[in-house]
């Protein structure tokens, strides 16, 4: 049995739907079905999740809200009319938006929430609608009443461990199953979403709660990359990696999908399939908690941009006890978090991301310079992280060789090298310019 789940692109219009619907059809075993809120149908286009922020803003601020509510209602129109479904669709959705703005209690974040979970809620029934016009006999289940709960920490709940058992029993439905992402409810019976594309948590979750074969989690690439194709040409297809490699590589830009996401799935061992909803016969990427080390040692390559590194230096620091204790305190106290805290005998240094010292980095150094006594503080910003991962790179001899000839030989300075924490990836720190030719030269000698 496969849980899968459709992001929101895939299911933006009346021709990405149609897709949807024979995907499934193609596969029995397809068998639970979760959707996102209509996507962007193009680069310009604005998501219903925004449109449906902007409508709950202006009623929340007793604004017109009444264009907001129609550009809502018109997206399902489009999909209603494109596919042939009954006009009583379209109405559906106009008395549900208005029903949840009635309603609306005091609470502005609850309020934002239930506005926010329209937009899955209402294309999960106009999905069921398209699956049994096509002759294919499917059932909107909500997710309060299926036992989806969640805390009440709204926009950004998480899932309560007893939805586990309730939400297995969707196993033994006839029929496909299709259900909303996204939201759930809280013990009080109120709408909570997860945070922003939370459609992935739904679908984890309910992997793991009906122990699926596997969660096939479709979007709009063949698979993933082993470097950012956006950066660099001609990188290969990843057909499979372990959740270590894509936690690793999700890290520093991997952006598939968000690795939170896949948590419930992970702990579950569920094995989860990347998939494209334009070529759903393409491969895609498996994700597997354990697989086997052939000739490619990495799997990926990613970078990221927008870290800063501050490093500290004291003559004799390995002897002074509770150093390293006292300098995390500081950020700790500041509210800081940080990433890497690479060090030596006389040094350290705790590169993080550059947006977490704004406002707070002259308290930060003047702290360290008064409480530590260091010889020397230095600060670097602009700075790009690039990581190497393959679960094979544990077992390999002279990876670190080869990647450090390799930046040696495109003239990048390695300001920073992490290694050994972690047995399957290997991180530097270089400057953000020089990133891409970095990435270039790895690619060069890992993947040819
Ligand atoms: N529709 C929601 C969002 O845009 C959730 C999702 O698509 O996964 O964030």
């Amino acid at each position: 049995m496969k849980v899968v789940k459709f992001g929101g692109s895939s299911v933006a219009n009346a021709d990405q739907i149609s897709k949807v619907v024979e995907i499934v059809r193609a596969d029995l075993d397809r068998k639970i079905v979760v959707v996102s809120a209509p996507g962007k149908r193009h680069r310009d286009d604005t998501k219903v999740t925004d449109l449906l922020i902007t409508l709950a803003r202006r009623v929340l601020e007793g604004e017109a809200y009444e264009h907001s509510l129609e550009q809502v209602v018109d997206r399902y129109g489009e999909i209603q009319r494109e596919l042939g479904l009954s006009d009583d669709v379209l109405d559906e959705v106009r008395e549900d938006l208005e029903n949840r703005i009635a309603n609306r209690g005091s609470h502005e974040a609850q309020f934002m929430d239930t506005m926010k979970a329209a937009g899955e809620d209402n294309n999960a029934k106009v999905i069921a609608a398209a699956f049994n016009h096509a002759g294919c006999s499917a059932e909107y289940v909500n997710p309060g009443e299926a036992g989806m709960l969640l805390s009440d920490e709204f926009g950004n709940a998480e899932v309560l461990p007893q939805s586990y058992g309730a939400l297995a029993a969707l196993r033994d439905r006839d029929g496909i199953v299709i259900f909303p992402g996204f939201f759930g409810e809280t013990r009080g019976g109120e709408l909570a979403t997860f945070p922003r594309g939370g459609s992935d948590i739904t679908g984890a979750i309910l992997s793991a709660a009906v122990k699926a074969d596997v969660y096939e989690n479709f979007t709009d690439v063949d698979s993933v990359y082993a470097m950012d194709p956006r950066l660099v040409d001609h990188a290969p297809a990843i057909d499979r990696m372990t959740y270590r490699e894509m936690r690793e590589l999700a890290y520093a830009g991997f952006g598939v999908f968000h690795d939170e996401a896949i948590v419930p799935a992970v702990h579950a061992e569920i094995p989860i399939c990347i998939k494209n909803t334009n070529r759903p016969n393409a491969p895609g990427t498996l994700v597997v908690p354990t697989r086997e080390i052939s000739g490619a040692q990495v799997a990926g390559i990613s970078s990221a941009e927008g870290f800063s590194a501050i490093y500290i230096d004291k003559y004799m620091m390995n002897r002074e006890v509770g150093f390293g204790r006292h300098l995390l305190q500081i950020f700790e106290d500041e509210q800081i978090s940080y990433e890497h805290t690479p060090s030596g005998i006389d040094n350290m240094s705790v590169i993080l991301h550059s947006q977490q010292l704004v406002g707070k980095e002259a308290k930060v150094l003047e702290r360290i310079q008064s409480e530590l006594i260091p010889d020397a503080i230095n600060v670097e910003h602009g700075l790009a992280l690039l990581m190497v991962v393959g679960e094979g790179m544990r077992y390999a001899v002279g990876m670190a060789a080869k990647a450090t000839h390799a930046l040696a030989d495109a003239g990048v300075n390695i300001e920073m090298v992490n290694q050994g924490a972690s047995e399957i990836s290997m991180m530097f720190a270089v400057k953000a310019e020089d990133r891409k030719k970095a990435l270039s030269s790895l690619g060069e000698v890992f993947f040819g």
